[in-house]
């Protein structure tokens, strides 16, 4: 398997390819994409990338409580966050398809908290999070990830096509699940929409709407 081919990276241990085999016969398995049944897929991708995330701990400077990632944008399909709705209560926002406030979220990173951080920046929904917040880990000094322009390395990153290929076959298959139900995709922040986060687009001014998209062309990150 043509994998992690940059030399610093271990390979992918066998034990992992034949998890994701497996999932991938059980997802063939599946006798229908109903709602029902691509909640219980997004669970077994979820679960997989679990497994494989005990891997990824051996070469990543991520920690627990550093959360500088949860400022950035959390690209989110709508079966996620109809699994984030069912799993946790909290209600989708109705006009998450709003075309308006999906240009500016979608143009680049925006630094404002997923509205799931805790305070004690902790991830309030661990065990439910998109597929983007799982597989997205630093490769560089985390220290870099407080500045987005420059040059850092990513493993998982979205913008870049993950650079394993699990993940992206992985996402795409929840892509596929979400276009069966004609979803839409979304930042997260405008799935679970918030007062505070409406008043935070309420005073972006024009520089700073500027600043965001110029970070959305410029931003850069490189793969292993
Ligand atoms: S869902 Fe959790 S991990 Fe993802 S951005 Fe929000 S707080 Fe961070």
């Amino acid at each position: 398997m043509k994998e992690n081919t940059n030399q610093n990276l271990p390979d992918i241990p066998q034990y992992l390819v034949k998890n994701y085999e497996d999932l991938i016969d059980k997802i063939k398995n599946y006798q229908n994409y109903d709602i029902a049944n691509a909640l219980k897929m997004l669970k077994d991708i979820y679960d997989f990338i679990d497994k494989f995330n005990k891997f990824v701990k051996t070469f990543t400077n991520c920690s627990r409580g550093c959360s500088v990632c949860c400022n950035f944008l959390v690209e989110t399909t709508y079966l996620e966050a109809i699994y984030i709705a069912k799993k946790t209560g909290s209600s989708i926002n109705p006009n998450n398809k709003n075309e308006k406030n999906a240009i500016i979220l979608t143009s680049g990173n925006i630094y404002h908290p997923c509205p799931f951080l805790s305070k004690k920046k902790d991830c309030s929904i661990y065990s439910y999070r998109p597929f983007n917040c799982r597989v997205y880990h630093t490769g560089s000094n985390a220290i870099l990830c407080h500045e987005p322009y420059k040059t850092h390395a990513v493993y998982g990153d979205a913008s870049k096509n993950y650079g394993v290929s699990f993940f992206i076959d992985l996402h795409s298959i929840i892509e596929k699940l979400n276009t069966n139900l004609n979803g839409n995709i979304s930042d997260l922040r405008w799935f679970f929409f918030t007062k505070d986060f409406k008043d935070y687009l309420a005073n972006l001014n024009s520089k700073r709407k500027q600043e965001i998209d110029d970070l959305g062309q410029t931003a850069k990150s490189s793969l292993f």
